[in-house]
């Protein structure tokens, strides 16, 4: 089966600053993929370059059988990417369900399936973002791409600068978002301990190339020492 998101041989660059030298990593229908590598590796790039926000870049982007480096930002969200950026970007003087509301694109998702998977936003649905907690507006973040229906969620920094009792939550939800609903999620985060319990597959990244891809049960600790140094 072709995987639903495709990239090969992917390069990339700030203006002169090449970040990206050749990226592999497929994501295929159904599945949590990690990605991950040490600060700086390219991660966010890979990321960047997925969702069109940098087009300073070379080698093939298949989403859905669709080259994606032909199409603008929006384009590329409306064949159903749902990113949720880093630093948890929500319109802070909207209330929580508005935030919602202004994301939402037809599909299975809708107010009351979000506030089912994130009971916290539908008690706080008249509250405005900027009120929220860190950790309640990453879940909002994560609301507004479900609302968006899309095919392949991405999470960048899932967990990042959260409260360990929050970042349960979020990966309690994620679990469920996977078991339940069958979206490919692909997910950046350092947790490995999580990531090993939920992901199916991982892709490492070490100064802009993917230098390991595997079954997340093969991701060794001699592995994990050598690329990720824990
Ligand atoms: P982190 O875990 O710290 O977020 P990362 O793996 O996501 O790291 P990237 O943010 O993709 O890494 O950075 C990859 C490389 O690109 C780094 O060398 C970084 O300094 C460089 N870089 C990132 N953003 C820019 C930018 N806006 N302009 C120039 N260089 C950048």
């Amino acid at each position: 089966m072709s995987a639903l998101l495709d990239l090969r041989g992917v390069e990339a660059s700030y203006g002169a600053s090449q970040a990206l030298f050749g990226v592999d990593l497929q994501v295929r229908e159904g599945e949590l993929v990690a990605l991950m590598g040490r600060n700086g590796m390219g991660k966010t790039t890979t990321i960047k370059v997925i969702c069109r926000l940098l087009k300073n870049s070379a080698g093939d982007v298949a989403f859905a059988g669709q080259d994606l480096r032909s199409l603008p930002s929006h384009k590329a969200a409306q064949l159903g990417l749902g990113l949720v950026p880093e630093g948890r970007r929500c319109f802070t003087n909207l209330s929580v369900w508005e935030n919602l509301y202004a994301a939402a694109r037809p599909g299975a998702w809708d107010l009351a399936k979000v506030y089912e998977l994130f009971p916290r936003l539908g008690e706080r649905a008249d509250q405005m973002a900027k009120s929220l907690s860190g950790g309640e507006q990453q879940m909002l973040a994560i609301g507004r791409a479900l609302m968006t229906n899309p095919r392949l969620l991405i999470l960048d920094e899932a967990t990042e600068g959260l409260a360990p009792v929050v970042r349960q939550e979020i990966w309690a939800a994620i679990g469920t978002l996977k078991s339940t609903s069958g979206l490919s999620i692909l997910v950046v985060d350092k947790t490995i301990s999580e990531l090993r319990r939920i992901a199916d597959s991982a892709v490492i990244l070490e100064r802009g190339r993917s230098v390991w891809q595997g079954r997340i049960d093969a991701l060794t600790s001699d592995l994990r020492n050598k690329y990720l140094g824990v």
